[in-house]
C-alpha cells in the first residue's frame, strides 16, 4: 500500500512539474501577456494599400498566436518571445531576417538580442550574415556561452559550432530592399556633388513600401510576461539600408534596443539607433519603474516622448510589466504594433489612433 502511494505522489509530481500551467497560482493562469512591434516610421496610410495593411496584419497576428500559443501553455516568456521574432524574421514585410535591409557593399548585416529578466542573462549578435535566425543565435550566445555580444566571422563560427542554422545570402535579399539601396547610393553620389549631408535628403520610394526609407525602421522586437512571473525581451534587425564600416545599431545592445528585468519592465525598440543607443533607451524604461516609482505608461513616455524628441531621436518601444500593463509610444507617424494578453483577441495597429 505504502508501495502503491508513493508511486500516486511521483506520478502527481511529474504530472504537476512537466506541464508549467500547474507550477503558476490559479489566479495567475490567464496572466500572460506578448507585444510585439515590426518597426516604426513614416508609416502613412495614403501609402499602404488594402492588400499590404491585409498582409502586415496577418503577419503580426500570426506571430502574436505563435507566442500566446507557448505562453498559454505554461511555456517560459524567453521562448515566447524567440518564436515571435522568428516569425517576423522569416517573413520579408520586416527588415529582420528575410528581407532585412542592405548595407553600402550589398550584403545583409544583422543585429539581435535577447535578455531574460529573471536573472538579467542576456545574449546578442551584430553583424551576421548567414544565420538565417539570429535571434536564435542570440539565444544561442545566451545560454551556451559566457559572452553577451559576439559579432561577425566569430558569431558565425560559434553559430556552426552550435549547428544553428545557416543560410545562403540569396535567402535574405528582396528586390524591395536591393532597389532601395540603389537610391540611396545614388542619393549618397548627389550628395557628395553637393553639400556631403549624410541625412537631410529624402529617398522617393517607387516600390510601394509603406515606411519613408528615410525615416523607416523596420527591426522587429517582441516583450513577454508568462503566468509565472517572469518577462523577457528581444529584438532582431537588419539595421539602416546603406549602412556602412561595420555600424552596430541599438538593436543587439542590452539596455539600448532590448532590456528585461523582473523588477520592473520588458522592452524592445524601433528607431534611429544612434540615438536609441546614447538615451539607454530601453534600460532607462526600466530604471524609471524600478528606482523613481514611476508606472510603466510614465515611464515609457518621459523616455520616448521627452527625452528622445528632445535629442530629435525618430522611433518607438513596446513594453509589458510584471502586473501585465502594456505601453507601445512612439513619435513617429506609425508603428506596426499588437498585444495579446491571455486568451484574448489580438490587437493590433499601425498608425497613429
Ligand atoms: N534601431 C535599428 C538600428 O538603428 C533600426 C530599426 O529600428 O529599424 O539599427
Amino acid at each position: 500500500m505504502k508501495y502503491f502511494l508513493a508511486i500516486l505522489i511521483m506520478a502527481g509530481l511529474y504530472v504537476m512539474t512537466s506541464h508549467g500551467a500547474a507550477l503558476a497560482h490559479d489566479e495567475d493562469k490567464d496572466k500572460y501577456v506578448l507585444v510585439i512591434h515590426g518597426g516604426a516610421g513614416t508609416i502613412l496610410k495614403e501609402k499602404i494599400s488594402e492588400e499590404q495593411e491585409t498582409a502586415i496584419r496577418a503577419k503580426l497576428e500570426e506571430a502574436l498566436l505563435t507566442g500566446q500559443a507557448i505562453l498559454e501553455r505554461g511555456g517560459e516568456a524567453v521562448d515566447a518571445v524567440v518564436a515571435t521574432i522568428k516569425v517576423m524574421e522569416d517573413s520579408p514585410l520586416f527588415n529582420a531576417g528575410r528581407g532585412a535591409v542592405f548595407n553600402h557593399e550589398g550584403y545583409n548585416e544583422m543585429d539581435a538580442s535577447l535578455m531574460d529578466g529573471r536573472d538579467l542573462n542576456a545574449g546578442a549578435v551584430a553583424g551576421v550574415t548567414s544565420v538565417k535566425n539570429p535571434i536564435t543565435l542570440a539565444r544561442e550566445v545566451m545560454i551556451n556561452s559566457k559572452h553577451v555580444i559576439l559579432s561577425g566571422k566569430g558569431a558565425e563560427e560559434f553559430a556552426k559550432s552550435r549547428q544553428i542554422e545557416l543560410a545562403d545570402p540569396e535567402y535574405f535579399r528582396t528586390e524591395k530592399r536591393w532597389n532601395q539601396l540603389q537610391k540611396a547610393l545614388e542619393k549618397d553620389i548627389v550628395r557628395l556633388d553637393h553639400d556631403g549631408d549624410q541625412t537631410s535628403d529624402s529617398i522617393t520610394d517607387t516600390e510601394g513600401d509603406p515606411i519613408d526609407p528615410e525615416h523607416k525602421f523596420g527591426t522587429v522586437g517582441a516583450a513577454a510576461l508568462d503566468m509565472h512571473g517572469n518577462l523577457a525581451a528581444g529584438t532582431s534587425t537588419g539595421g539602416m539600408t546603406n549602412k556602412r564600416w561595420n555600424r552596430i545599431g541599438d538593436s543587439p545592445v542590452v539596455g539600448a534596443g532590448t532590456y528585461a528585468d523582473n523588477n520592473s519592465c520588458a522592452v524592445s525598440g524601433t528607431g534611429h539607433g544612434e540615438y536609441f543607443l546614447r538615451a539607454v533607451v530601453a534600460h532607462s524604461i526600466c530604471a524609471l519603474m524600478e528606482y523613481k516609482g514611476l508606472t510603466l505608461a510614465q515611464a515609457a513616455d518621459e523616455i520616448v516622448m521627452h527625452k528622445l524628441v528632445d535629442m530629435g531621436g525618430e522611433g518607438g518601444i513596446i513594453a509589458v510589466d510584471g502586473q501585465g500593463n502594456v505601453a507601445m509610444p512612439f513619435n513617429t507617424e506609425g508603428m506596426y504594433r499588437g498585444y495579446i494578453k491571455g486568451h484574448d483577441k489580438p490587437v493590433i495597429g499601425i498608425y497613429k489612433d
